[in-house]
């Protein structure tokens, strides 16, 4: 078994889709960034690949890139996926924690399971998913922003 750690933070602007967890929310701000600003699938693509003792998200799909530009990030975690099984490692299981006051997550959590799950190739009852709120604390109070955690098991 191995364990790995995913992390990630993105403004949220006006005039972005909102999309957190390879799903699309009703919200008038989205997350900024590169490319389509999916924290969500961002952090856990990261944990995937650290999992697998792989390069992280960063230096596979650099922002400078022009190539990444807009980037579907479902599409970024399906070839980190598919990198990690050819280590020859499978996705056990996922555990992610969204904090953010923008778009309540509460109601989008079983679609990000579900979305989550096909994208690394487990059932959604391994995928879990949770929104926090920040307290009204810190530079993400306000719904400024999203940060995300996720941790994940592999199996050699
Ligand atoms: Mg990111």
């Amino acid at each position: 078994m191995r364990i790995g750690l995913g992390f990630d933070v993105h403004r949220l602007v006006a005039g972005r889709p909102c999309i957190l967890g390879g799903v699309t929310i009703d919200h008038p701000t989205g997350p900024s960034g590169h490319s389509d600003g999916d924290a969500v699938l961002h952090a856990v693509t990261d944990a995937v690949l650290g999992a697998a003792g792989l390069d992280d998200l960063g230096t596979l799909f650099p922002d400078d890139d022009a190539r990444w530009a807009g980037a579907d990030s479902a599409e970024l975690l399906a070839v980190a996926v598919e990198r990690v099984h050819a280590e020859g490692f499978t996705v056990l299981s996922l555990d992610v924690v969204i904090a953010t006051e923008g778009p309540r997550i509460a109601p989008h959590r079983a679609a990000m399971r579900a979305r989550i799950a096909e994208l690394v190739g487990a059932e959604a009852a391994r995928v879990n998913v949770k929104g926090k709120t920040v307290e009204g604390l810190g530079a993400l109070a306000g719904g400024k922003g999203v940060a995300v955690q996720a941790v994940c098991l592999l199996r050699e």
